[in-house]
């Protein structure tokens, strides 16, 4: 399939076509389609095979309809990710995506960066938020970002995510969260453990393997 077959809003498509992705990936041929039909997504698929864009795709779209759905509001995706330096990319790829699209403002919500300041952010309306589940814990804690909005939740590298000790994070996190969300979760490997987390975390799953 191409881009076009996907009924994207057109600046989404123009923002594609700008990033110069013309052709979609294997791993966004398979996801993408059925992320914007509102499936829950286990996608093995590493780095490099385009996974970002194909999660973030269907996790725009969602938010765009909540902002119609539910006005400006409070952050309607939430993506998880191991690392900062992980989370800056997907940050990266996710403006490139939403330029010229009203009220898609990210927030990076990262250890091993000053607090302060991604709270400061965090008090204009913030639409997608990319973060690394310590980060956000504390900040949950804090009551300084309210989670009841959000109706798509990424786990990007959940094989990664566990070897760093993040399973329960994951889950406090996710208590926050109302029960009614679309899960998308990526994952280099499924070893037991992660098909553990992941069957936890998804409901009627469309696996794709690459
Ligand atoms: P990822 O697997 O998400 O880490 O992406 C790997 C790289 O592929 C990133 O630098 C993207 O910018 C690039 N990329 C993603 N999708 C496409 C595409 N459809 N065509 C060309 N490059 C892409």
């Amino acid at each position: 399939i191409e881009f076009e077959q996907c009924n994207l809003p057109s600046t989404l498509s123009a923002n594609l076509k700008k990033a110069g992705y013309e052709a979609p990936t294997p791993v966004q041929m398979q996801m993408v389609p059925v992320g914007l039909a509102g499936r829950d997504v286990i996608a093995s698929a590493d780095t490099g095979s385009g996974k970002t864009v194909a999660f973030l795709l269907p996790v725009v779209v969602c938010a765009l309809k909540r902002l119609v759905e539910g006005g400006l509001g409070g952050p309607a995706a939430l993506i998880l990710t191991p690392t900062r330096e992980l989370a800056i990319q997907i940050e990266r790829q996710t403006k490139e995506l939403v330029v010229g699209l009203p009220n898609m403002r990210t927030g990076l919500l990262v250890g091993g960066m000053p607090l302060p300041p991604q709270l400061h952010r965090l008090k204009s309306t913030i639409k997608i938020i990319i973060a690394t589940p310590g980060r956000l814990l504390e900040i949950l804690k804090q009551k300084a970002v309210q989670l009841d909005g959000v109706r798509v939740v990424v786990v990007d590298e959940a094989d990664t995510m566990l070897k760093m000790g993040f399973q329960q994070q994951i889950l406090k996190v996710l208590e926050n969260i109302p029960e009614e969300h679309q899960t998308l979760l990526t994952s280099a490997t499924i070893p037991k453990g992660t098909e553990q987390l992941a069957a936890r975390l998804t409901q009627d799953p469309v696996r794709i393997a690459i």
